[in-house]
């Protein structure tokens, strides 16, 4: 096959295999990274592949017909992902986000997600485009899916068709959304992402649509993750001028976090038409309270959204190892974290080799 050799590839081959401690001491569900932060979030990438080709995000250019994903032997199976689910929740972990590439292109996800949701104390979500929720609500809420997040960067459909470039329709993740409220998975969040010049003219729009709707519309500053996507400061716009922009036509005011270490900054509509959040992971970094583990669709376990390299634990799930090792393993993996990428960032780390978001999981 003529596949053409791209960084990307090399990229996704710097892995360290977590060493397995010589004493293994069981899970307490108080684990600590080296700054203190504890494991309370797990996202799991399901798939590397997507239907969108956003431009941000999975450009053409690079994810074109000849891009090698992943082979399906490489990724992590149901029963893999269980177990380390499973691992992860002794340590702590209460929350599981399922994410990709587009989580509902993977065949029965539904049955992964009534595994994850028998493990006790386990809350599953999912971020998707939502254009297969109108299939897949219901049967996602019936194998016991939470609540659902849809990515939504414009209701002006020219403007959408150009920014996921497959020509999706406007309507398509719409009607994703109705099915999704019909199912019972809310209330949902919609995730905007906003890069300035090419939809920051959507933003109140998607204000003026949302308001009132009981569905949480969020907006989320554009990110350097990946080495795919062109990322300069200039394309962001800071959340606080997301914030002034809607204040200046719908007056809001600030809510209090539902919890430490909530990562979208919440606000509300004065008149009671609802609220939407910001999350400002350039403008102000949220490292110091972030207790997010992601596990890559080939079981890497990345202990930040902008690391380089992973820690391969799909070798050693396949290599014979007990539960109390891997989790063993797991646990001097976060207890060795230091990541804050988010605070160190500068033109230079802009510009490093990162892990693709579409690989990692967003
Ligand atoms: N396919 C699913 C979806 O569309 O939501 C899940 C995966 S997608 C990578 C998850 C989220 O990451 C989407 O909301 C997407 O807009 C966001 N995202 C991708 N690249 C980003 C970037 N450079 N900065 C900020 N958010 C980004």
């Amino acid at each position: 096959m003529n596949q053409r050799v791209i960084p990307l590839a090399d990229e996704r081959l710097l892995r360290q295999l977590p060493k397995i401690p010589r004493e293994l001491t069981a899970p307490t569900g108080r684990l600590l990274d080296s700054r203190g932060r504890p494991l309370r979030d797990l996202r799991i990438s399901v798939t590397d592949r997507c239907n969108f080709r956003c431009v941000y995000c999975m450009p053409k250019a690079v994810f074109d017909k000849d891009y090698a994903f992943l082979p399906r032997e490489s990724l992590l199976s149901f029963e893999e992902i269980t177990r380390v689910a499973r691992l992860f929740a002794a340590h702590g972990v209460s929350k599981i986000r399922l994410t990709g590439g587009e989580p509902l292109l993977r065949r029965n996800l539904e049955q992964l997600i009534a595994q994850l949701a028998a493990i006790p104390g386990i809350e599953v979500t999912l971020t998707t485009n939502g254009v297969l929720l109108p299939k897949k609500a219901a049967a996602l809420k019936a194998a016991g899916l939470k609540r659902v997040t849809v990515s939504l960067d414009s209701l002006d459909d020219t403007v959408f068709r150009a920014m996921n470039d497959m020509d999706v329709p406007v309507a398509d993740v719409l009607k994703g959304i109705d099915a999704a409220t019909a199912a019972g998975l809310g209330p949902i969040k919609i995730n905007m992402v906003v890069k300035r010049g090419l939809n920051d003219h959507e933003i109140l729009p998607l204000a003026r649509h949302f308001r009132g709707s009981g569905h949480i519309l969020r907006f989320i500053e554009f990110m350097d993750v990946g080495s795919s996507n062109g990322w300069r400061m200039d394309d962001v716009v800071p959340s606080a001028e997301v914030v002034r922009r809607i204040h200046a036509e719908f007056p809001l005011e600030p809510v209090d976090p539902n919890y430490t270490g909530e990562v979208a900054e919440r606000w509300r509509y004065q008149d009671g038409g609802g609220e939407i959040g910001v999350i400002s992971s350039v403008t102000q970094a949220f490292c110091s309270t972030c207790t997010r583990a992601r596990l890559s669709t080939e079981g890497r376990l990345y202990t930040c959204l902008f690391a380089q390299s992973g820690h391969d634990l799909r070798t050693l799930l396949r290599s014979g190892h007990s539960d109390a090792e891997l989790s063993a393993a797991i646990g001097q993996v976060w207890q060795g974290r230091g990541d804050r990428y988010s605070e160190i960032r500068t033109a230079e780390t802009a510009a490093l080799r990162k892990i693709e978001m579409s690989y990692i999981g967003g």
